[in-house]
């Protein structure tokens, strides 16, 4: 049986047409979770580590909001755009070491 987080996930997915795509951890690179479309399709996906944990729901939400929000700025205020979504939508208190951390490691990224 899915879990409430999974379940959350998988609703607003479908809302906002994006496929969601779970992998094992050991799969994913040091951000852990991705946000992409494919440009022939125009399908929207996110790959996200398997949905158990309040963590895992963080970080999905956090990728759908990229699709939510769109691609049209740079990294750092797409980035700030896709959490305030994800808090505005989130119906579980997000996590908020995590999205502190992934702040910080994007941070790393952009210089
Ligand atoms: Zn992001």
């Amino acid at each position: 049986m899915k879990n409430k987080y999974e379940l959350h996930i998988r609703t607003i997915a479908l809302q906002h047409d994006v496929k969601v795509v779970q992998v094992n951890r050991r799969y994913l690179d040091v951000r852990g979770s991705c946000a992409f479309m494919d440009h022939d399709t125009g399908a929207r996906y996110i790959v996200v580590p398997n949905i158990r944990t309040l963590q895992d729901y963080t970080a999905a939400l956090h990728e759908i909001g990229h699709h939510a929000t769109g691609w049209n700025s740079e990294r750092s205020t797409r980035e700030r755009r896709a959490w305030a979504w994800a808090r505005y939508n989130a119906i579980y208190p997000l996590d908020k070491r995590l999205e502190r951390n992934a702040r910080a490691s994007h941070r790393r990224f952009d210089k």
